[in-house]
């Protein structure tokens, strides 16, 4: 097939899901505000759902939380999700009343907040992009043109930013409750740091590997997320967490609010405010 052959062809496939994931409906995107069913595709690999010992329901749960997309932004279950954290948010910081990510970053009461996108939250970053407070940066960025920020020595001056963002990062942090006081530093009081982790509810954090004087000490195989070949696969796994991670908020000086899904007990994202 030639190549405007095959642009075609996909556009034409895309632009059937999309009308399909309409008729199907569904609640609204978070990021998008498209009201849709997700497109649905696995994700986890199965080295991962073994090192994790995932059972057929967490891994079901799992898959849905990551794989599930919104069919027109592309937004995972787990994105679309801190969007309308990070909406709820801003609405109560800005006093703006936006129903999606996409129409709260348009608002220039939202545009005027102090954010620190401490890395990004996958394709919420162009809304968020659209803020003149934003400060973007990424855990163990790769790219010269890309800020790096470490979670656990953060750049920033206290008390310096209305929200803070984190997608699927702390695992990958050896000292959490280090990250988790510094992020309350740069927050103003009032503030929010909205995260997400992936945590199994009904079991205990376990520690699958320390720093010890700058190294890294296996406790249990090395695992890793980014799946084999996608170019994330060095993000390492200090903490795969449980219930217990919602006292770790709370002991960094947290007043916590969880956000849940009625059908999915992984899709809860952390809504963690810095008292006034
Ligand atoms: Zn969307």
């Amino acid at each position: 097939m030639s190549g405007l052959l095959h642009r075609l062809s996909r556009a034409g496939r895309r632009a059937r899901e999309i009308v399909g994931s309409r008729m199907a409906g569904g609640p609204p995107c978070g990021a998008c505000g498209f009201p849709g069913r997700p497109l649905e595709r696995a994700v986890l690999w199965p080295e991962l759902v073994s090192q994790w010992q995932l059972g057929p329901d967490w891994h079901r749960w799992m898959d849905q939380r990551e794989g599930s997309r919104c069919a027109r932004c592309g937004a995972s279950l787990r994105s679309g999700q801190l969007a309308a954290a990070l909406v709820g948010e801003m609405n109560r910081l800005a006093g703006s009343a936006a129903r999606h990510l996409r129409e709260a970053c348009g608002d220039a009461r939202v545009q005027g907040l102090a954010i620190a996108e401490i890395n990004s939250a996958g394709n919420l970053h162009k809304h968020l992009a659209r803020c003149r407070g934003l400060r973007y940066s990424e855990y163990g960025s790769q790219d010269p043109a890309v800020p790096s920020e470490d979670l656990t020595r953060l750049s920033y001056a206290d008390a310096s930013f209305d929200l803070a963002t984190t997608s699927d990062t702390m695992e990958h942090v050896p000292d959490v409750d280090t990250a988790l006081r510094e992020v309350r530093r740069i927050l103003k009081p009032g503030g929010a740091y909205v995260f997400s982790i992936p945590v199994v509810w009904d079991r205990a954090t376990r520690q699958r590997a320390v720093l010890r004087d700058g190294r890294v000490e296996h406790l249990l195989p090395p695992s890793h997320h980014g799946a084999p070949g996608d170019g994330r696969h060095d993000m390492l796994v200090f903490h795969e967490f449980g219930a217990d991670v919602v006292d770790r908020c709370r002991a960094a000086g947290f007043e916590l609010e969880l956000l849940r899904s009625d059908d999915n007990p992984a899709l809860v994202t952390f809504i963690a405010r810095r008292p006034r």
